[in-house]
């Protein structure tokens, strides 16, 4: 089967030459093992991170072994007690055709419950970061002005409809394009921006002259530092990511307005989606609801063809996806 691997570690921008295809082996299972044949793999933002050689929450990609992440396969082979042939699991060893996993390794998810894609999205871990970041983290209230970055993006984009349904006062959104401005319309939010528009502070004060309560930030830069002039006092921002510095070598140039967060007694407040699986069950009952009563939508960007994962990854960075990216093998 195909493989991606990484071939060196970007610096600043990741460009196509850092990524080989492989040809290898289809392995065999041993005892407690499944073979996995690919269907669906995720890109995601902090696979970046895991390209460089640095210390950090999850270890960096090794050089010349296939990259890793959130994928959907069909089992072809199984030497483990409760997996057959034909079934669908949820696992870890995305960029590759043929996956070899532990038992423990996978999650076997039910194709008649919701279309299988969901899994790695809207019911999946960038659901769950939407719901613990907003609701969790950043303890979102009724009559809250909420803003969140990356609107039209996977997470982003559920953000803004959550909090919507949770009874935001007002939800605003950035986003990088006039379709994705206008499709956070679509979706219920009550102001949107381009941030290339103007200076993010400017345009997010007119979008919310009566001030911010919750920040879901996404981007970092010059976004946090416009949430912290626009936030009211005791506003709350949860911090999902920064992707505006993700590439770049040089240390941000913004928020040069921290001290704002004594006078207003902000909390900023950092997190990752795994510290918060104690609400998951809750986060899959209201999700599943709100789906069934389409109460909530969410957009893919569907790329073909396991030899353009690269190319999906890059796109990702460049915010060529509406909603969540995925690369279908
Ligand atoms: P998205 O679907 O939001 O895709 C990334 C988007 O970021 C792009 O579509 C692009 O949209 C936007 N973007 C890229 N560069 C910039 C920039 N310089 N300034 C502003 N926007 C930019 O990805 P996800 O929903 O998967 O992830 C969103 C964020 O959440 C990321 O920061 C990610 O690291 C983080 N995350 C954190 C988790 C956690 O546990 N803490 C878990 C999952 C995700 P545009 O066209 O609008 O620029």
């Amino acid at each position: 089967g195909r493989e991606i691997h990484l071939a060196s570690r970007p610096e600043g921008w990741p460009s196509a030459e850092n990524f080989r295809l492989v040809e290898a082996p289809v392995p065999t299972p041993g005892p407690g093992q499944v073979l996995v044949r690919n269907t669906l793999m995720s890109v995601d933002p902090y696979m970046r991170g895991r390209m460089n050689d640095a210390k950090s929450y999850v270890p960096p990609f090794r050089l010349d072994a296939p990259l890793e992440g959130g994928a959907l396969g069909e089992v072809v082979a199984s030497e483990a007690d409760g997996f057959a042939p034909g079934d669908t699991v949820l696992h870890g060893l995305g960029w590759r055709e043929y996956a070899l996993l532990d038992a423990g390794a996978g999650r076997k998810v039910d194709p008649t419950i919701a279309p299988v894609n969901t899994y790695l999205s809207v019911l999946g871990l960038t659901g769950q970061t939407a719901y613990a970041g907003l609701l969790e983290v950043a303890a979102m209230r009724p009559g809250d002005t909420v803003f969140v970055s990356a609107a039209a993006g996977a997470v982003g984009s559920l953000v803004g409809q959550i909090a919507k349904l949770k009874g935001a006062a007002r939800v605003i959104g950035s986003a990088g394009s006039p379709a994705k401005v206008k499709r956070l319309g679509e979706l219920g939010f009550d102001a949107a921006f381009d941030y290339h528009d103007g200076p993010v502070r400017e345009s997010l004060r007119a979008a919310a002259p009566d001030g911010i309560d919750v920040y879901f930030d996404n981007v970092g830069g010059d976004h946090l530092e416009a949430a912290i002039s626009a936030f009211n006092v005791h506003g709350r921002a949860a911090i999902c990511g920064m992707i505006a510095q993700y590439n770049s070598a040089e240390p941000p140039a913004a928020p040069r307005n921290l001290a704002q967060v004594v006078g207003k007694r902000l909390t900023l407040r950092g997190f990752l989606v795994n510290d918060h699986n104690d609400l998951r069950d809750r986060f899959v009952a209201d999700m599943s609801g709100w789906l069934r009563d389409g109460a909530i939508r969410y957009d893919e960007t569907v790329v073909d063809g396991i030899e353009r994962a690269p190319e999906a990854f890059l796109g990702l960075l460049r915010g060529e996806n509406l909603g969540k990216m995925l690369v279908r093998l």
